[in-house]
């Protein structure tokens, strides 16, 4: 069937592309200023969901507006259901865009515009899909849900609540990754670790870390870092050329940037400039709160001073897998655990806190390394004052619906259905048998949360045929 499928696809091209101009013009950035009942992430989130309620319901499907929150385009009739996951919400966007992000443009068969590729354009394409399976008529055994969340960029409570007051299947697919699929997502472990000062302490002399700030989320690999010490010897000439001299053999040595600064007063002001990365690959970045403790380290800071940078420049410096925490893991389908530090703050006052984004692999009981990191934080001389944790999701290759999608994949691509697992979670893990289903294929650059955002219009009108393909084999 897949050749029929293609033409069907081909066939709705310039309908499609007029529609997706339209529904990639609204802004549906979550904002809070403009929400209201019945619209809790805003009023552009809002017009993206009604956009495609109201697409499904003048094609003649059932649907449905669940409170703002959510949305459901239903075909079909049956006990068993089958899941297509999408979102209409987008992330920020910032000022080098070629061309405006809410005014799509296309270019050398691209279209241009922020959600292109996340998730509103593949969310178009899987509409499109069910329309194609509706107007094909045939005969199909299973309900097909299209359920359209608008949080997913930031707390997914869109999710929350529909499950709350509705359904969500047990089987399906979320098209908001890549070809093939993704069947495992790790699950995130995110503590925050906290670390007192003694009454005592703060008036030591000699060296003292009077304050420390690095990154701002805790799945952001922090940018920046800085730190301002005061010391007994600082407006001592000698010892400022030597300071700044270590320091900039340090930048030099580390392939970064960073100032020192001494004020009239003697207080010693370090900036240091790192590399951003997401979260979950904190290999790929370089933390700049962690360098500079690392840094900061080789003077002679002591009491809770010390047990706050060698916590973030021994144990965290560079520890993406856990090893120094004493918490590596790793599996087969999902790889290794991760840790991440992504907000660092220290203060005389407030002391120490350090917020952790920790993706363990998806087959593995988070709870045994909650508490192998309870004990090795205590051994440390901090505290976990703070916890929260999101479940793994994991389908095993030989589940029904695995097979099924790996043989419509195959069928169109002519290339091997390998599964992906991933450090990021989608909505396939809302379904206990849901996977990540395109719509980037290999080999294509992703340009999810990216500047110049795009999506390939022939990609998009592929992923349509397969997905109607799939659909119909699922529900059939
Ligand atoms: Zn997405």
């Amino acid at each position: 069937m897949s050749e029929y499928w293609k033409q069907q696809a081909l066939s709705q091209r310039d309908r499609f592309v007029g529609e997706l101009l339209s529904f990639l013009s609204i802004n549906s950035i979550e904002d809070m200023a403009t929400a209201a009942e019945g619209k809790p992430f805003g009023e552009g989130v809002a017009q993206a969901l009604e956009y495609l309620l109201a697409r499904g319901e003048s094609d003649g499907f059932r649907t449905k507006n669940v409170d703002g929150y959510a949305g459901v385009i239903e075909y079909g009739e049956g006990e068993e259901e089958i899941g297509l996951l999408v979102h209409v919400d987008v992330v920020t966007v910032g000022d080098d865009w070629t061309t405006p992000p809410f005014e799509p443009n296309i270019r050398g068969g691209r279209i241009y515009a922020r959600g292109a590729i996340d998730d509103k354009g593949p969310a178009l394409a899987a509409y499109y899909a069910l329309k194609l399976v509706k107007d094909s008529r045939l005969p199909l055994s299973k309900k097909v849900r299209l359920i359209i969340g608008t949080d997913e960029e930031s707390g997914w409570l869109c999710m929350k609540h529909f499950a709350e007051h509705d359904k969500v299947p047990e089987v399906g697919f979320s098209p908001d990754s890549s070809f093939p699929m993704t069947h495992a997502e790790k699950g995130q472990i995110n503590p925050t670790l906290a670390l007192s000062v003694q009454e005592q302490e703060v008036e030591s002399a000699g060296y003292q870390l009077l304050s420390f700030v690095s990154g701002d989320q805790g799945n952001s690999v922090p940018e920046k870092a800085k730190a301002v010490v005061s010391a007994e010897q600082s407006l001592n000439a000698e010892w400022q050329r030597e300071m700044t001299a270590s320091w900039e053999a340090f930048l030099h040595a580390k392939a970064t940037t960073g100032h020192v600064d001494i004020s009239e007063a003697g207080e010693v002001t370090f900036r240091l400039h790192g590399k951003p990365a997401h979260g979950m690959i904190p290999q790929q970045g370089k933390n700049a709160g962690t360098l500079l403790a690392y840094f900061l380290l080789s003077l002679p800071f002591k009491a809770s001073d010390y047990s706050f940078l060698s916590l973030l420049g021994q144990v965290l410096h560079e520890d993406y897998y856990g090893q120094n925490l004493h918490i590596a893991c790793e599996d087969e389908v999902s790889g290794k655990l991760s840790v991440n530090a992504g907000i660092l703050r220290y203060s005389r006052s407030d002391g120490g806190s350090v917020r952790l984004n920790i993706r363990y692999p998806a087959t593995v009981a988070y709870e045994e390394y909650v508490e192998k990191l309870k004990r090795r934080v205590e051994e440390l001389g901090w505290k976990i004052s703070h916890l929260r944790t999101s479940k793994s999701h994991y389908v095993p290759k030989d589940r029904p619906v695995i097979q099924t999608l790996s043989r419509v994949y195959e069928e169109h691509t002519g290339l091997q259905a390998n599964l992906l697992s991933s450090g990021g979670a989608t909505y396939a893990k809302m379904m206990s048998e849901g996977v990540a289903f395109g719509p980037l294929f290999p080999g294509k650059e992703s340009m999810a949360h990216l500047t110049d955002e795009y999506a390939e219009i022939d990609d998009l009108l592929r992923a349509m045929a397969i997905y109607a393909d799939a659909i119909s084999e699922l529900a059939k």
